[in-house]
């Protein structure tokens, strides 16, 4: 199993009752490519938090997949309006602020002195290397979606107060939606785009995730 998905299971496993009675998506669509521009209009969307990996491409690739062309309008005409929220390791995280530098890419880690936010933007970071190094030798551990403090954090840095505006966009119920609807926002579940590029222990978990869904409709 991938490191970074180790960590994610491990941090969702003590409040896996609380997440999954979360995990109802506002909106179900197969792709990204119902979300348009009119779209977001109509549903008074001002802020768009997009997954990476299986949302917008297939795994750890190397650019918005070309099937969804469209975003890249989408986004270009409006920058400030849309951010990543990765679940992602650090190499892939640098990674992803050189392939999307129009988007500021956020993350975050929880500290003994309170969680530190970080984001990289056009080439900046928050925070160099030596700095982060520096937070994970004291024991700081990056914090992972679900979280609400992480989407409360993209409102910050996409300028929005009201969380009914701001739309968090995921292949994945048990982070994506449930991080949306842990800090009152909106989502957009769509099907994993290209599973089969997804390592075996993921597909797995991933359909683990289904099946609890699946079993917690009547509690959410
Ligand atoms: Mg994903």
């Amino acid at each position: 199993m991938p490191a970074d998905q180790y960590a994610t299971l491990l941090q969702t496993m003590p409040r896996l009752w609380t997440i999954a009675r979360n995990s109802r998506p506002t909106y179900a669509f197969d792709t990204v490519q119902s979300i348009t521009g009119d779209f977001l209009e109509r549903e008074g969307v001002r802020g768009v938090l997009w997954d990476v990996d299986g949302t917008i491409m297939s795994y750890h690739a190397k650019a918005i997949d070309e099937t969804f062309g469209h975003l890249h309008a989408l986004i270009s005409a409006d920058p400030d309006r849309h951010a990543v929220l990765s679940n992602c390791d650090e190499p892939r995280f640098r990674e992803l602020g050189d392939m999307l530098p129009e988007l500021p890419i956020l993350r975050a880690y929880a500290t003994p002195s309170g969680p530190v936010f970080r984001h990289t933007h056009r080439g900046r970071d928050t925070h160099s290397h030596e700095e982060i190094a520096r937070l994970l030798q004291r024991g700081a551990r990056q914090i992972r979606k679900p979280s609400g403090a992480l989407v409360r954090y993209g409102m910050e840095i996409l300028g929005l107060t009201d969380p009914q505006e701001v739309l968090m966009v995921g292949d994945q119920y048990l982070t994506d939606v449930a991080s949306a609807n842990l800090a009152g926002a909106r989502s957009v579940k769509v099907r994993t785009w290209r599973r089969d590029t997804f390592p075996f222990s993921i597909r797995t978990s991933q359909r683990l995730e289904r099946l609890l869904y699946l079993v917690m409709r009547p509690f959410q």
